[in-house]
This record gives structure tokens, sequence and C-alpha cells, in this order.
């Protein structure tokens, strides 16, 4: 007992993730026995997310202290948010040009299984989402677009109320730390979660389900790797002039249970945790930005559907011109702000990328097999983008303690 809380959680959550593989791998379908576990730590982890967004986004925004600031901390994230979504649709477009990984395929051996659906019913619908009609209504429904709406209202609202705003932006202060202690505890649960969960999803999908879509799997890995080797990294090194090395085991946590759980909303309360203690982002800047990008910014899911759609044009020998590569990178886009921070919404939002170039649907249902495997990854680059954009945010802002990032040793 005493040697594993000695043990760092960091350590222990690595130990759990390499055990779960194991443990999958020589089990096979029967680890879905333990699945139960990694579905109480995600309970316990969503649970966190509503509260923690609200408490910490208004005390976030609030601790701003004027509204000049703020639009120096939104635009810039909101600008690097788009640069690095482009980078990644149009690597995404550029490796499946490349690698040509649906050329020569045959489909008909592939299990087709359940194709989802789209709920998606236009623009304007989406953007009137965005207004939470009814506060509490969004809250019970976990619905976070809206929620962050909500959240920065009341943050503006407070700065626009000066000193009267005071006894109002303590309450969420308060509420923030308070918060922040209830995710130490779920927190506890970690390595427990991340080895039930790999060892189900090792046990179930196992290899043959890797060999069968394996250049797709690859060349979404290798452009993932990409993106964090090279964008993120040079983003930490040039831009935020932080060490490297030292960011990568600051965000373990964070990056293990998003592999995991396949969800950056579900990862928030441990990317905000890993952010503020182990890296040094002050909090107005981390719960705006990593809880915004949690929400919007997911550059995995962005190069994914390029990919993709590409993938999809080569099974079905469809010709795809330059034009069509620009609408692909719109929608891509487009569908990757609107994905919830959830597992496989980059799945669902295939048909609206693929139905704009003429790409057939049942691509859909081909790839929806490894899905997960894929989901993992592209997840745990939405949280690295979240996770740099919000420390480059902070070094450029004035918000970075650089003492904290070199001395998170005993994280
Ligand atoms: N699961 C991803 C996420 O939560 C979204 C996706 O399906 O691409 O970031």
């Amino acid at each position: 007992m005493r040697f594993w809380f000695a043990t760092p959680l960091w350590q222990r959550v690595i130990a759990a993730l390499v055990l779960g593989i194991l443990v999958g791998y020589l089990w096979g379908p029967g680890a879905e026995a333990i699945k139960w576990i990694g579905d109480l730590f995600i309970a316990a982890i969503k649970m966190l997310v509503v509260p923690l967004i609200f408490f910490s986004l208004v005390s976030g925004v609030a601790s701003i202290g004027d509204l000049r600031k703020l639009g120096a901390v939104g635009g810039r994230a909101v600008l690097l948010f788009v640069i690095t979504g482009q980078i990644a649709v149009w690597l995404g477009l550029g490796l499946g040009t490349l690698f040509q990984p649906g050329a020569g395929l045959d489909t008909s051996t592939i299990d087709v299984g359940e194709v989802p659906q789209s709920n998606f019913t236009g623009w304007t619908d989406m953007i009137v989402a965005t207004v939470p009609a009814s506060p509490v209504q969004v809250m019970a429904d976990g619905a976070v677009l809206p929620l962050i709406v909500f959240s920065l209202l009341i943050g503006i609202g407070i700065l626009m109320a000066k000193d009267e705003g005071t006894p109002v932006a303590r309450v969420f202060d308060s509420g923030s730390v308070v918060m922040q202690k209830v995710t130490a505890i779920v927190m506890e649960l970690t390595p427990f979660g991340v080895f039930a969960l790999i060892a189900w999803v090792t046990g179930t999908l196992g290899i043959p389900a890797l060999l069968a879509l394996g250049q797709v799997v690859a060349l979404n890995y290798l452009g993932c790797f990409l993106m964090i080797g090279l964008v993120y990294v040079a983003m930490l090194k040039f831009l935020a002039r932080v060490p490297v090395v030292a960011f990568f085991r600051g965000m373990v946590d964070a990056l293990a249970v998003s592999f995991s759980t396949a969800s950056s909303s579900a990862t928030l309360p441990v990317t905000l945790r890993c952010l503020e203690r182990n890296i040094g982002v002050g909090r107005s800047v981390s719960s705006f930005t990593a809880s915004l990008g949690a929400t919007i910014n997911m550059d995995g899911t962005a190069m994914y559907l390029g990919l993709a759609t590409l993938f999809g044009a080569q099974i079905f020998g469809i010709e795809l011109g330059f034009s069509d590569y620009i609408i692909i990178a719109v929608t891509a886009t487009l569908g990757s702000i609107g994905a919830a921070g959830i597992p496989g919404t980059g799945l669902i939002m295939m048909t609206l990328v693929m139905g704009s170039v003429g790409v057939p649907l049942e691509t859909i249902a081909f790839v929806a097999g490894a899905d997960r495997i894929m989901d993992m990854m592209r997840t745990t680059t939405n949280v690295t983008s979240d996770a740099t954009i919000a420390t480059t945010v902070a070094a450029m802002t004035g918000a970075l303690d650089r003492e904290e990032l070199v001395s998170a040793d005993d994280v």
C-alpha cells in the first residue's frame, strides 16, 4: 500500500498501460469481463466535466482581469487552433495521396458492420445549438459547446461588473479549487481504468483488426506522430520556449487517459490538472484554452477525416481533383470543430466530408472496425494540441510559471 502511493501516479499509469496491453493480448475477447472497471473510471471522470468547465472557465475568464486581455488570450488561442487544424488536414491529404492506402484493396473480405448515421442537420442548426436556450438543460445533457458559451458570458459579465462582480468571482474561484480536489480523488482511479480499457480494446479488436486496416491505421499513426513530433514540438520549442521532454513528462497522465478513453472531454479534467500543476500554465489561460480546445480544436480528427476520405475514393476508384481537395479541407475542418470530444465522433463526421465530394458512405462501415484503435491516437493528438496551444498562449501572455515545469518531478 505504501509502495503504491509512494510511486508517482504517472509511473503507475504507464505500468497499467503496458500490463493492460499484455493481459488483453493473452486473454483475448474474454477481457471484456473487466471492461466495467474502465466504465466506472469513465463515469467518474465524466461526472467532473460539467462542474469543472463551469467553475474553471468562469473563474478563468474573471481572473483575466479586463476585457482587453481576454481578447489577447482568446484571439491567440483561436488563431493557433485554426493554423494547426489546417496543417493537420493537409497532412492527412498529403499522406493519403503519397501512400495510396486504398489502391488495389479487396473490400469484399472485410466485415462492414454497422454504418453510423450523421445527426448533422445543417450549419445554421449547429450555430443555433451553441446558444444555451436553457443553461440548466445544457448542464443536465452535458452539452459542452453551449456550456462554454454560457460560462464565457458569465465570466464576461463579471469583468463588466468590475467591483460589484467580485463576490460572484470569488464563489467561482473557490468552486474551481474544490473541483480540483475532487479531480485529485478521481485521478487515483486512473491506473485501474487505463488497465481495464486497454486490456478490453486489445482483447476484443486484437491483431487481425490491425492487419485488415493496417495501412490506414499506420498512416493515421504516422500523421499523428508527425503532428506531435514536428508541429507541436516546434511550437513548444520556438514559440513557447519550454523544455520539450519535461513538457511531455508533465502531460503523461493526460496523454495516457486520452489514449485509453478516446475522449478529449473525458480527459479534460486531467489535462487541466497537468497543465496547471506540472507545466505551470496559469489557470485563467489553461481553463479557457484547454476547455475550448477540447471542444473545437481537433487536429487528429481533421487529419483523419482527410485521410479516410482519400482512402474511400481509392477503394471505390473515384477520381478527385484539386478543387475536391479544397472542399475536403473545408468540410474536414468544420467537421472536426463540430465533433464532440467523445469516442467515435470523428467517424460520424465522415458522412459530412465524404458526402461533399461524392465518396460512397460505405467507406465508413469499412473503417469503422478499426476506428477505436485510430480514435485513441487521434484523441491523444487532439489533447496534445490543446495542451501545446495552452502552453504557447500562456508563454505569449506572461501566464507561464517556468519554475513549475522544471521542478515537476514528483507528479
Ligand atoms: N474521440 C475524439 C476526441 O474525443 C473525437 C473523434 O472521434 O475524432 O477527441
